[in-house]
């Protein structure tokens, strides 16, 4: 069956998300210790959602969540969305999104406990540093090696991330190459969500990292 779908039908699609999604918020109050652990911080005040039984959202206001649970579910709408999304889920390990002013400047950071289960096939439960408070364009794109701008969409972000902590909670993490890895998975979403919109796209330069260029919107960033 075709995913492709079109703009009115992707709008209704959005709002028809909201309902059952407010529903399947489920507020927790269990320990953060992981999280803790994993970040070296304790942020006891902030508040702490379930998107699956390995994803947990910690944010600081129940909007962030809400933007949150909404990107992973268009996220899962495109093939590679589903089955990272899968990947992680059937991981032994546990991912933490949660909300960072820090993570404004690199556009989104994912780490884990550095150990040789990155690579060896066992994996370790991982963290998502993301600036929650952006909107769905973002707050940075990119010039690739070609001189264009590649538009870095809240969507596009959290997926790259998401591949990061697939790799790192399944074991298969390049370490010498991971930027290279995410990217390669990057585009084919990119590729996968123009289609769902009907829209143009443009790449990132998958095998020379070091020329492309991430720049905040306050900067120069233009579509061309
Ligand atoms: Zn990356």
């Amino acid at each position: 069956m075709s995913k492709r779908i079109s703009n009115t039908q992707f709008n209704n699609l959005i709002i028809q998300f909201i309902g059952p999604l407010l529903m399947s918020f489920c507020f927790i109050t269990q320990s953060i210790a992981i999280e803790n652990q994993l970040t070296g911080q304790s942020q006891t005040t902030d508040e702490i959602y379930k998107y699956t039984t390995n994803i947990t959202v910690k944010v600081e206001n129940f909007q962030q969540a809400v933007k949150v649970f909404q990107w992973l579910d268009l996220i899962r709408l495109t093939n590679i969305g589903e089955a990272t999304l899968n990947s992680i889920e059937n991981s032994q390990h546990q991912l933490i999104i949660f909300h960072s002013d820090v993570a404004l400047l690199s556009a989104g950071i994912t780490g884990a406990t550095l150990s040789e289960n990155l690579t060896n096939g066992v994996g370790e439960d991982a963290y998502i540093k993301f600036f929650l408070d952006m909107d769905e364009n973002g707050t940075n794109c990119i010039l690739n090696e070609n001189g264009h701008y590649v538009p870095y969409l809240a969507v596009h972000n959290l997926f790259h991330e998401l591949i990061h902590a697939k790799h790192k909670m399944n074991g298969t993490w390049l370490y010498f190459n991971s930027e290279r890895q995410a990217i390669k998975e990057e585009n084919i979403f990119r590729i996968e969500w123009a289609g769902f919109r009907f829209t143009s796209y443009s790449l990132r330069t998958e095998y020379f990292e070091d020329e492309d260029i991430k720049l905040s919107y306050n900067g120069s960033c233009h579509s061309s």
